[in-house]
């Protein structure tokens, strides 16, 4: 399959075509920049890999969550071209899209895994990923979960205070495993796309102060019943430009030759995911400048390498279809209400995440702002505010754009409403990747007990 769209502009040369997107372009505005995957335009009605995406929707409902295998495998390809090697790896981060079809490509692809929880775990290893495989990060693993991690020999433990490390020894001696556990330090930068999401600045939770790391490594490393695998850092999410990867690198890196040159093992530097997407301007982090970032940082060094992208896997090859209940006008107001919600993509409303919205199916009227709610009971709970749409009636559909990460993951039956499903269309043919929820299926949670009726 030959497509033209925009979904992957990152090695191409002029990466700057289109900005800002009113909507997707016709395929036949975009020069022949490399071989295209995932959603575009044509004869007015929004595609994906060959198939009308209201086709889909009329298949499996709505709201529904549509990925494109293809642009998912693009991703990954244009992050090796500019991160690839012997002695470096790719975690894919998880937790932005857990289901375990996506989890199954990524493993086919060649990616290993950074996982969270001992959720993510058995996912993981459901889709077929080796525990060595895996990188175990998080600021609050419980002692079982970290039992657990070492008995099964996971790959890499990011360990993220000395509290931590000391669990880990304890529960090291007492297995009689040596787990390998690097050190994730906190460098004190700002970045990434919101506050919610900026996670490399000292008050925030996350990694060791820089200061305490060498002794805290010194400590690990001499325990005697850890392997020191190095030192990670990750700064935050939706991040568009390398200034702050890079001097958090710089950092680590001053970190590790210090310790290197004290003759401690400092065998793997972890440089953390975070690297932006398109939400709104038709523009992507530029990868190319992303690697050259890594071998201006580490050119020179014999550091085993490795990331962990999550968002930017994913978030463009997925979107979310949701279908117009009614139009409302309130005072000046028009409300467009979908029968999409703050619990079927809550980034919106936790983030203030913009997301293009775009019809399915483009006619020639005239565009009218529009705030593009949902039916649940929160003023918060819409998807898009103010956008200029087209004019809409109840049936129509609209795709919520770049809903891949970060989406489907935080989805919740807040309302006792149902969970959006998930499509993935691989080679030309959608496929459900999840099952519809069912009302009965929540109600089956709960649990009345009998005492409640004697009162
Ligand atoms: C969330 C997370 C990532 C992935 O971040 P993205 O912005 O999705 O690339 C990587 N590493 C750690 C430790 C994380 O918590």
């Amino acid at each position: 399959m030959h497509l033209y769209c925009y979904q992957q502009q990152h090695v191409a040369s002029a990466a700057t075509l289109i900005a800002p997107l009113k909507y997707l372009p016709a395929p036949h505005l975009i020069s022949d920049l490399m071989t295209m995957a995932g959603f575009y335009r044509e004869n007015d009605q929004l595609c994906v890999d060959g198939l009308r995406l209201d086709a889909i929707a009329d298949q499996f409902g709505t709201p529904l969550y549509v990925y494109s295998a293809a642009a998912i495998t693009a991703n990954y390809h244009a992050m090796t071209a500019v991160f690839s090697g012997k002695n470096r790896r790719i975690h894919y981060a998880m937790k932005a899209n857990s289901n375990l079809a996506v989890l199954r490509l990524m493993q086919n692809l060649g990616a290993g895994v950074d996982i969270v929880s001992m959720g993510e775990f058995a996912r993981a290893i459901a889709a077929g990923f080796a525990p060595e495989q895996m990188v175990f990060s998080g600021v609050g693993k419980t002692p079982d979960e970290l039992r657990a991690a070492i008995s099964a020999k996971i790959g890499q433990i990011n360990a993220e205070s000395q509290a931590e490390i000391d669990t880990i020894i304890a529960l090291a001696k007492a297995s009689g495993e040596q787990p390998a556990v690097a050190l994730r330090i906190n460098p004190d930068i700002q970045a990434g796309g919101h506050a919610k999401i900026s996670t490399g600045s000292s008050d925030t939770k996350f990694g060791i102060p820089g200061h305490l790391a060498r002794d805290i490594y010194i400590h690990m490393a001499e325990s005697g019943v850890i392997r020191p695998a190095g030192l990670a850092v990750h700064i935050g999410s939706q991040i568009m430009d390398c200034t702050g990867f890079i001097a958090a690198w710089q950092y680590m890196r001053q970190c590790a030759d210090d310790l290197v040159n004290d003759g401690y093992s400092v065998p793997c530097l972890d440089l953390g995911g975070g690297i932006g997407v398109d939400y709104m301007t038709g523009q992507t982090a530029d990868l190319l400048a992303f690697g050259d970032a890594v071998n201006q940082v580490f050119g020179q060094s014999d550091y085993h390498l490795a990331i962990e992208p999550g968002r930017s896997m994913v978030a463009e090859a997925g979107c979310l279809i949701t279908q117009v209940i009614n139009v409302k006008t309130n005072e000046d107001k028009r409300f467009v209400v979908v029968d999409g919600a703050m619990n079927d993509l809550i980034r919106p409303t936790l983030y203030e995440a913009h997301h293009r919205i775009e019809p399915l199916a483009v006619h020639p009227s005239h565009d009218l702002p529009a705030d593009i709610v949902g039916p649940v009971c929160e003023t918060g709970d819409y998807l898009g505010l103010g956008r200029d749409l087209p004019a809409l009636a109840a049936n129509d559909l609209l795709a919520v754009m770049s809903a891949g990460a970060y989406g489907a993951v935080m989805r919740s039956n807040y309302n006792t409403r149902p969970m959006a499903a998930e499509v993935m269309v691989i080679d030309g043919t959608a496929h459900r990747i999840s099952k519809p929820q069912q009302v009965s299926d929540l109600l089956a949670m709960d649990i009345i007990p009998a005492s409640l009726d004697t009162i």
